[in-house]
C-alpha cells in the first residue's frame, strides 16, 4: 500500500542553525533556504544522503513559486515549491542574487 507520507517533524537549519517547527511540507529553511537531502520521493525520507542542499535556482509554474535545490553531496537537484511561511524579504534578496550570479 503506498500512503502520501506526511511527518511533522521539527529539524534545525544545518545552515544557518535556526530551529524550524516542522509542518509536515517545509523541507527547508525559512530564513536562508538551505534544504537537506533527506527525500527520493517528497516526504518519504528515503534518501541516504543527507548533504547540504542549496537554493541555486528559482522559477514560477502554474502551482507557484519554486526553487531548485542542488545537494552539494551530491550534486542532485530538486525542486521545492516555496512555502507561505518562507520570509519574504530574504527570498528577495536570494532571487536578486541567484539573477546576478545568472549574469
Ligand atoms: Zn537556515
Ligand atoms: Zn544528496
Amino acid at each position: 500500500m503506498r500512503k502520501f507520507q506526511r511527518k511533522i517533524e521539527d529539524f534545525k537549519c544545518d545552515n544557518c542553525e535556526l530551529y524550524i517547527k516542522g509542518n509536515g511540507y517545509t523541507n527547508h529553511c525559512p530564513e536562508c533556504f538551505y534544504s537537506k537531502h533527506v527525500d527520493v520521493n517528497p516526504g518519504d525520507r528515503a534518501s541516504n544522503c543527507g548533504g547540504l542542499m542549496k537554493a541555486v535556482d528559482y522559477g514560477e509554474e502554474r502551482g507557484g513559486e519554486y526553487l531548485v535545490h542542488q545537494c552539494l553531496k551530491c550534486k542532485r537537484q530538486k525542486r521545492n515549491k516555496i512555502s507561505k511561511r518562507d520570509d519574504y524579504n530574504n527570498l528577495l534578496n536570494l532571487v536578486k542574487k541567484l539573477n546576478e550570479e545568472r549574469v
